[in-house]
């Protein structure tokens, strides 16, 4: 057989994303290997979605248990893997019902159809206006692209769906005076990932959820990075004490198996009667399966609790590095979703720091050019981070050198 190559990238695949040079095969717990066997710490964590690291035992031998067993009916029946994961979200969490779909896009455009649906079922067809902010991100579908907060992502796709309006985000008097009887929803990332890893404050949530209160509006929490353990609590709405009337899971749900889940209340989703919206493979069992395990796994104390130390053992890391090469001016985010805003001398230059890392064997991810981002495994360990801060200080004094040389 010949060997596989990144070549094969650019001539078979459409390009629409730019891969890394190396192609991994394996991995386990936060190690990756390439094809050449060299070795990789993962602090990306497949854009937190290996919220367990890689080949977890527990989770492949769920995957493989229902491998063997049923891998798909359609929803013309039920399964017991999605029966018994909907009732461990809704026990887990303020929901009554589940829907499940197949991605974080997926999710968002059943919680955005369905706010649409609810308000026309519950008071009239005028109320059909979405508010989002900037540097939001819910996807890449024509809808939810159009509900996201850069315009980058919309340009030359219209006509776009129309209805959906755009404030600045954390800014509680904006949403005040745009809020109306005609608003159907308010959408939030409780911390953005894709915009930049900002924190959405408390005050801000709160003012959202007593609006929509007063407007009869819904509010839609967007927790496809931000969810699933990665705050600390098994929801970001648990950490900030703001309780959403829908919130969209995926990404960790699934831990890189394929799944998504929009949790709401019994009184909205009767609006999701029967026929009015669908997937072929939402609820698939072995996609409920493998979500079944994850959650039994990450909605513990050891786990959650580990989530508060790990991210003061990186942030202190970082903050040591940052003391003899001065790069960031503010650690940002919450649990392990971790932001370093870079100082003026390295704004713009996110890009260039990760591929220095990915040259030293560390992986990171940025958002936007100005923030490196931290997505790691929940349950990386204490020698895996310690690794990754030491090649991180490598990789930073070689720029550093790199740059008294230039
Ligand atoms: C990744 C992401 C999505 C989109 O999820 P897909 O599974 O790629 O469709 C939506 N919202 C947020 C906040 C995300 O981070």
């Amino acid at each position: 057989m010949t060997r596989v190559t990144r070549d094969m990238y650019d001539q078979y695949l459409v390009p629409n994303y730019s891969p890394a040079a190396v192609i991994p095969v394996r991995g386990e717990g936060s190690r990756i290997w390439d094809q050449d066997d060299r070795c990789y710490i993962d602090f990306a964590g497949g854009i937190a979605v290996n919220a367990l690291g890689h080949a977890h035992p527990k989770v492949v031998s769920a995957l493989q248990t229902q491998a063997q067993k049923l891998w798909h009916l359609s929803n013309v029946f039920t399964n017991e893997p999605a029966l018994r994961l909907a009732k461990k979200l809704c026990d887990a969490t303020f929901a009554e019902q589940v829907y499940f779909c197949n991605s974080g896009g997926e999710a968002n455009e059943a919680a955005f159809k369905l706010a649409r649906r609810y308000s026309f079922d519950q008071f009239d067809s005028d109320k059909n206006q979405i508010i989002s902010f900037h540097d939001a991100f819910h996807g890449r579908t024509l809808f939810t692209v159009s509900v996201g907060g850069q315009e980058k992502y919309t340009e030359g796709f219209g006509p776009l769906p129309g209805g959906i309006s755009h404030l600045p985000f954390n800014d509680v008097e904006a949403l005040g005076k745009a809020i109306n009887k005609n608003t159907c929803a308010v959408v939030i990332e409780p911390v953005q990932g894709e915009g930049g890893v900002t924190s959405a404050t408390p005050e801000f949530l709160a003012a959202a959820r007593r609006l929509c209160d007063q407007h009869n509006a819904l509010l839609i929490f967007d927790e496809v990075q931000c969810g699933m353990g990665r705050t600390g609590d098994l929801y970001a709405y648990q950490t900030f004490a703001v309780v959403p009337d829908i919130l969209t899971t995926a990404k960790a749900l699934g831990c890189g198996f394929p799944i998504g889940a929009m949790l709401t209340t019994e009184k909205i989703a009767k609006s999701l009667a029967v026929g009015t919206h669908g997937s072929t493979y939402g609820g698939n069992p072995l996609a409920c399966a493998v979500a079944e395990s994850v959650i039994d796994i990450i909605n513990t104390s050891e786990v959650l609790e580990g989530v508060v130390t790990r991210r003061q053992t990186m942030v202190d890391g970082l903050n040591t590095i940052n003391s003899k090469y001065p790069m960031f001016e503010e650690v940002r985010g919450a649990g392990l979703l971790i932001g370093w805003v870079l100082n003026d001398k390295w704004k713009g230059r996110s890009r260039e720091i990760l591929n220095q890392c990915m040259s030293n064997g560390l992986m990171l991810l940025v958002a936007g050019p100005d923030v490196v981002r931290f997505a790691p495994s929940l349950i990386i360990t204490d020698q895996e981070i310690a690794e990754g801060l030491q090649l991180l200080e490598q990789s930073i004094n070689q720029l550093y050198e790199n740059s008294l040389a230039a």
